[in-house]
């Protein structure tokens, strides 16, 4: 054996309860160190390279050889050492040269019937105002998916605004079209859209149901919370609207799980009061957290002490979401659920999303945008529905997010999950979409521990939760 050396940034162990877990970085796989595999993985961590000889003067008393080497060459396999002398070479940058899309997103009108003060929508307007997309570009945007998505048995059609909602007629049209257009091609199609809730009416949730709508409703929890931020036009507290037409809506759905979508900002950051009313108080099968992005920074947006608590707190909900996955049952905290589902299926991204690749956004007047977030916003375009996608333009985006060298990613243990991060986040806060939020990074590095931790004593106590509660969330019930 030559010298050899760690390749630290490609391992990472989490000790829990007494197992010793090694996660691979690159797959984001799990291993657990027997006695010798764990010896050789902090002998390696102790020098800088490693020979036979200091192997067998610091190992060998205690392991045989053939141990001592079977363990080398399975470190060497999964790219944990390599040889010294060696330099490491670099992931390569994997060349875009078509866009398989699976999903199209459809700015269906950019008007919205609330203010939200949070809102980070730059071509927002008030209803009056809206701008509404027209079925033909809807009909062309869609026809471009069927087209990109040659090789794909379903695609997805996501509904977006402003207040989707606030045009019905071109949503309607637009499954009344998609669908058999879909099944000509042997496909199927999906819809999803997510609403402040305020225009559903029993009619509308019943013909949602009927197409099988993934439908995400955005709320911020109980009423002196939700009303701090989501309010009307003219400034009024909304929570008691939205909370009438939720009960409405989830009495009446039943062909998909109907989940809530929080936003937090300064004052509203009681994860655990938020999940519990949003999921017993008014019975969401599923409630998601995430910060805002947008708004005046100094009035909405979390400084540190206050992300710290909330990471905290959403702790403090995962030990319960840990504890209740362990007797088999599912708070529904969707936060968790994706971070399981990471550490569980072993992501392996190169990219953080599929903005730009897998999905694209469409304006009103048919441009295309990496995802919804980018409609309205200053930053470049992709092409258009009329003449097709940009390709080159879009995969030298595409490349070059593969290419977080010059941000510290490159190292950064949980890069197969994160993978830079998401671009708008990143837009928004520092008008790079590729520039990471750093003060995010050592809270995430933190969070998929403890997922690890979570991940291990729910595989010890009961292995089936991931069967019965996190794949099939994939499938359409
Ligand atoms: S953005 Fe931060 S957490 Fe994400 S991969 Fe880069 S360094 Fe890691
Ligand atoms: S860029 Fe951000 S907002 Fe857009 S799809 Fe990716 S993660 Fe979501």
């Amino acid at each position: 054996m030559g010298d050899l050396t760690l390749i630290r940034h490609n391992a990472h162990r989490v000790d829990v309860d007494g197992h010793a877990m090694l996660m691979h970085v690159p797959t984001t796989s799990l291993f657990e160190l027997d006695a010798a595999s764990r010896d050789v993985y902090d002998l390696f961590r102790r020098h800088a390279q490693v020979d036979s000889d200091i192997m067998r003067s610091e190992l060998g008393g205690r392991h045989g050889p053939e141990a001592l080497a079977e363990c080398v060459e399975s470190f060497l396999a999964l790219d944990l050492l390599r040889d010294a002398a060696t330099p490491e070479i670099p992931r390569p940058i994997a060349r875009v040269e078509e866009i398989p899309l699976s999903t199209i997103i459809l700015n269906v009108n950019t008007g919205c019937n609330l203010a939200c003060t949070y809102c980070y929508k730059e071509d927002l307007a008030v209803p009056a105002k809206g701008e509404k997309m027209a079925f033909e570009t809807a009909r062309a945007s869609f026809e471009l998916l069927m087209r990109q998505a040659r090789d794909r048995d379903r695609v997805n059609v996501v509904f977006f605004g402003g207040e989707p909602l606030s045009n019905m007629p071109l949503i309607r049209e637009v499954v009344a079209y998609a669908g058999p257009r879909a099944a000509r091609e042997g496909k199927v199609v999906d819809f999803s859209l997510t609403t402040n809730a305020t225009l559903l009416t029993e009619e509308m949730v019943d013909w949602f149901d009927a197409h099988h709508f993934a439908l995400t409703v955005s709320m911020d929890g109980p009423k002196a919370l939700h009303d701090v931020n989501r309010r009307t036009v003219g400034g009024k507290g909304t929570y008691d609207v939205v909370a009438t037409k939720v009960r409405m809506l989830l009495s009446r759905y039943r062909s998909r799980p109907v989940g809530a979508r929080v936003t937090l900002t300064r004052g509203v950051t009681d994860v655990i009061a938020i999940h519990d009313h949003l999921k017993y108080g008014l019975g969401f099968a599923e409630v998601g957290f995430g910060p805002a992005t947008s708004g005046p920074v100094s009035v909405f947006n979390l400084d540190g002490p206050a992300l710290a608590q909330v990471f905290e707190d959403m702790k403090a909900l995962g030990r319960r979401y840990t504890e209740a996955a362990c007797r088999g049952e599912n708070i529904g905290f969707s936060n968790m659920h994706q971070l399981l589902t990471d550490i569980a299926q072993g992501t392996k991204k190169a990219v953080p999303c599929g903005a730009g690749l897998g999905m694209l956004a469409v304006d009103k007047a048919g441009d295309l945008h990496l995802c919804h977030r980018f409609v309205g916003s200053d930053q470049p375009t992709y092409g258009n529905v009329a003449e097709g996608i940009d390709v080159p333009k879009l995969a030298a985006f595409i490349e070059g997010a593969q290419d977080r060298s010059a941000y510290g990613c490159r190292t950064c243990r949980i890069r197969s999950i994160c993978a830079g991060g998401c671009y708008h986040e990143a837009y928004a806060r520092q008008g790079d979409p590729f520039a990471p939020v750093y003060h995010y990074c050592d809270l995430m590095r933190d969070w998929v521990d403890f997922g690890i931790e979570a991940y291990v004593r729910i595989m010890q106590a009961n292995p089936d939760f991931f069967r019965s509660h996190l794949e099939p969330r994939k499938s359409r019930t």
